[in-house]
C-alpha cells in the first residue's frame, strides 16, 4: 500500500480554480456552513472555502458565536501557555521575508548546554512547563544531535519540549523522539509552490515537498504533537488558509492519536526588506480563525505574541487554546540579559506580557491557564495509533 503525501492533495487544487471558488461562494453556502457547524456536523471542503470568502465577511459575529461554542465544548475554557527558546541563529537559507537571513549581518551564535541548562532553569522557574525549541537552519552547527543534547538537557525542567526547527527526516524525529521531544511545529510560509520558490531563493530550505511533509514524517516517528502553519501575508491569505486547514484535517485523518495543531502568524517587522506583503487584517484574521475552529473542531489553533495584547485576549474568548508567554526571539533570553548588546530577534513581540501577566490576564476573562498539558511515562514510546498507515505499511 502506497502511503498517502499531502503533497498529492496540494496538487489536486489548482490555484486560479481556488480563486473562481472563493469568489463565487455566495451568501447561502455561507449561512448552510455556519448551520451545519451549529448542528455539531462535520464541515466539507466547499463550507470551509465559504467560510473564508468574501460572502462570509458580513456574517462573522454569528461564526465568532459558533466557534466560541465550539471550543468551549471540545476545550472547556483551558489556554495552554508555552514559551519560545531560541538555541540558535546560524542559518544557511534566503527566507526573503526572515531577519535570520544568511544575508543579514546580525550576531550569530548558538547557545551551549550549559546555557541551555540555565535557560530551562529560569523559565521552569516561571510556572511554564512547555517549551518550543527553535534554531534557523544550519545543521552543520545545529544539527539533530544538538537538538537532542538540548531536550535531553531540558527534560528535568520541562514535561513538553516541542520543535520549531528545519525540515528532519524520519530517522531525526525519531532521534529527537527518543531524546524527549513530544512535539513539532512546521510553519509552510506558504503552500503556493510557485511563491515558495521566489521567496526561498537559496538554502536546503527552498525543497518545497520535504518541508510540506515534515510532519508526516514526524508523525511517522510518533511525534505526539503536530502544528502547522503559514505565515500569512506571503499570499492571499485565503489561499493558505485554506491549505493550512486542509492539511490539519489531513492530518488528524492520517495520525487520530495524535494532538494537531494550526497556528497563525502573520508577518512581522524584522531586520532585511520586504515589501510584498499581502495585508492581513484584524478583521481578517478574525475570520481565518472562527473558519477553522468550525472546520476543525478539535484542533487547537495557536496565536502567539506577535499580535497585541488587546487582540490576543479577544481571540482567546473565541476560539485561541494555546498562546505563548514570556516571550523573546532572540538567541537566550531568559536566564538574564542577552549575551551580546547586538543580539537580533527574529522579528518584533507586539504581546510582552509574562506568564504570570498572561495567567491573570487569562482568569480575567474568565478562561483557566494551563501550564502543563502533557507528562511522559516513565518508558513510554510516542503512538500515533493509526494502524493502516504505520511505517511497516508503507510502500
Ligand atoms: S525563516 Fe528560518 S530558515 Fe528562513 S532564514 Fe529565517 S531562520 Fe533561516
Amino acid at each position: 500500500m502506497t502511503h498517502p503525501l499531502f503533497y498529492d492533495e496540494v496538487k489536486r487544487h489548482d490555484h486560479a480554480e481556488l480563486a473562481r471558488r472563493f469568489a463565487q461562494a455566495g451568501e447561502d453556502a455561507v449561512l448552510r456552513a455556519i448551520c451545519s457547524a451549529e448542528q455539531g456536523d462535520a464541515l466539507t471542503e466547499d463550507d470551509y472555502i465559504a467560510l473564508l470568502s468574501p460572502a462570509a465577511a458580513p456574517h462573522l459575529e454569528r461564526m465568532a458565536e459558533a466557534a466560541r461554542t465550539l471550543t468551549r465544548r471540545n476545550f472547556g475554557r483551558a489556554i495552554q501557555l508555552f514559551t519560545p527558546l531560541y538555541l540558535a541563529n546560524y542559518c544557511t537559507n534566503r527566507c526573503v521575508y526572515c531577519g535570520f537571513n544568511t544575508g543579514n549581518d546580525i550576531a550569530r551564535r548558538k547557545l551551549s548546554m550549559e546555557e541551555i541548562d540555565a535557560e530551562g532553569a529560569a523559565i521552569a522557574a516561571t510556572g511554564l512547563r512547555h517549551i518550543l525549541l527553535l534554531t534557523g537552519d544550519a545543521p552543520k552547527l545545529t544539527g539533530p544531535e544538538y537538538i537532542a543534547d538540548a531536550a535531553r538537557v531540558l527534560r528535568k525542567h520541562m514535561p513538553g519540549i516541542s520543535v520549531e526547527v528545519y525540515s528532519l527526516t524520519e530517522e531525526e524525529y525519531a532521534l529527537l523522539a527518543q531524546a524527549g521531544v513530544d512535539g513539532m511545529t512546521m510553519f509552510q510560509e506558504t503552500y503556493n509552490e510557485e511563491l515558495y520558490a521566489k521567496l526561498h531563493p537559496a538554502g536546503p530550505k527552498r525543497d518545497f515537498r520535504f518541508r510540506l511533509d515534515a510532519p508526516d514524517r514526524a508523525g511517522q516517528a510518533k511525534l505526539r504533537s503536530l502544528n502547522v502553519g503559514a505565515l500569512l501575508g506571503l499570499d492571499d491569505w485565503r489561499m493558505d488558509s485554506f491549505f493550512t486547514g486542509l492539511h490539519a484535517r489531513w492530518l488528524q485523518c492520517h495520525y487520530p492519536a495524535a494532538d494537531i495543531a494550526l497556528s497563525v502568524p502573520r508577518m512581522r517587522p524584522h531586520v532585511g526588506v520586504f515589501d510584498d506583503v499581502h495585508p492581513v487584517s484584524d478583521r481578517d484574521l478574525v475570520q481565518i480563525i472562527t473558519a477553522a475552529r468550525l472546520f476543525l473542531p478539535t484542533a487547537g489553533i495557536v496565536v502567539s505574541s506577535r499580535e497585541s495584547a488587546q487582540f490576543r485576549d479577544r481571540l482567546m474568548r473565541i476560539a485561541v487554546t494555546r498562546v505563548s508567554a514570556g516571550v523573546s526571539t532572540a538567541v537566550g533570553g531568559h536566564a538574564g540579559a542577552p549575551a551580546h548588546d547586538d543580539d537580533s530577534p527574529q522579528f518584533d513581540i507586539a504581546d510582552p506580557r509574562s506568564p504570570a501577566q498572561m495567567s491573570e490576564a487569562i482568569r480575567a476573562l474568565g478562561l483557566s491557564p494551563v501550564f502543563k498539558y502533557w507528562e511522559p511515562l516513565e518508558g513510554e514510546s510516542f503512538s500515533c495509533g493509526c494502524a493502516p498507515f504505520r511505517k511497516d505499511s508503507r510502500a
